[in-house]
């Protein structure tokens, strides 16, 4: 009826390949973002349409309003908090360096001096990348997904990667790339799923209830477990 025509379908915004966050099988999305906001979608009672794209466009169409809610592995940053706010964390995640197996002498991020660097745009290693280049003296070259990233480290295009540990760790496991992480940890974040700031406070207020719920009645842990294992 008309009740159902006037219905809110919340877009939101995941990256388009980014396992275990969000990866496609066949015609369908998975992956723990996936599974998260639709089961706080079913929560907390709202309808949701996935929009996969580039994690570099998905800011900027959130401020374009193309989107309302985002959940791509984003990292919770000072500065994106000046145009999103995000829900309570729901991932630790973090930094590090990633290298050929075979690489010996690389051993840490001061190693990279005079290397090149793999990142993808708009992501914190991006601008963690960037921020360092000058101290670091390396060279960075910038790339649209992760997959492509991957590939050039791989191929000996470029020395090395900056990327999340968890989504390496998971893409070193599933599948042998030739690349192992080095060092330490470059930080520590947490992912959060954003909305535009100051807009769609009430549809912010469900998700961090949403999330609660799962985390108590162990639908989170579930969650987890299915792409994470124990
Ligand atoms: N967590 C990183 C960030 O927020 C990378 C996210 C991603 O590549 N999807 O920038």
């Amino acid at each position: 009826g008309d009740e159902k025509k006037n219905e809110k379908v919340y877009k939101v915004g995941v990256d388009t390949t980014y396992p275990p966050f969000e990866f496609k099988e066949g015609n369908e999305y998975k992956g723990i973002d996936i599974d998260l906001i639709n089961a706080i979608a079913k929560d907390q009672n709202f309808k949701i349409k996935l929009s996969p794209m580039d994690f570099g466009g998905i800011i900027p169409a959130m401020q374009a309003n193309q989107l309302d809610v985002a959940i791509a592995g984003m990292s919770i940053t000072e500065d994106r908090k000046k145009v999103v706010d995000f829900s309570t964390p729901y991932f630790d995640a973090g930094l590090t360096v990633v290298v050929t197996k075979d690489n010996k002498s690389t051993k840490s991020v001061a190693d990279l001096k005079g290397k090149t660097v793999a990142v993808k745009k708009g992501t914190t290693g991006a601008k963690y990348a960037q921020d360092n280049a000058g101290k670091l003296k390396i060279k960075v070259v910038q790339f649209n997904d992760s997959p492509a990233m991957f590939q050039e480290v791989s191929n000996g295009n470029a020395d090395a990667l900056i990327e999340d540990y968890p989504v390496i760790s998971y893409a070193i496991a599933q599948k042998d790339l030739g690349l192992k992480t080095v060092g330490e940890r470059l930080n520590g974040d947490q992912y959060g799923i954003a909305v535009l700031k100051g807009e769609n406070q009430d549809l912010l207020k469900k998700i961090d209830a949403g999330l609660a719920n799962l985390k108590k009645d162990g639908k989170y842990d579930e969650i987890i477990k299915t792409y994470l294992g124990e």
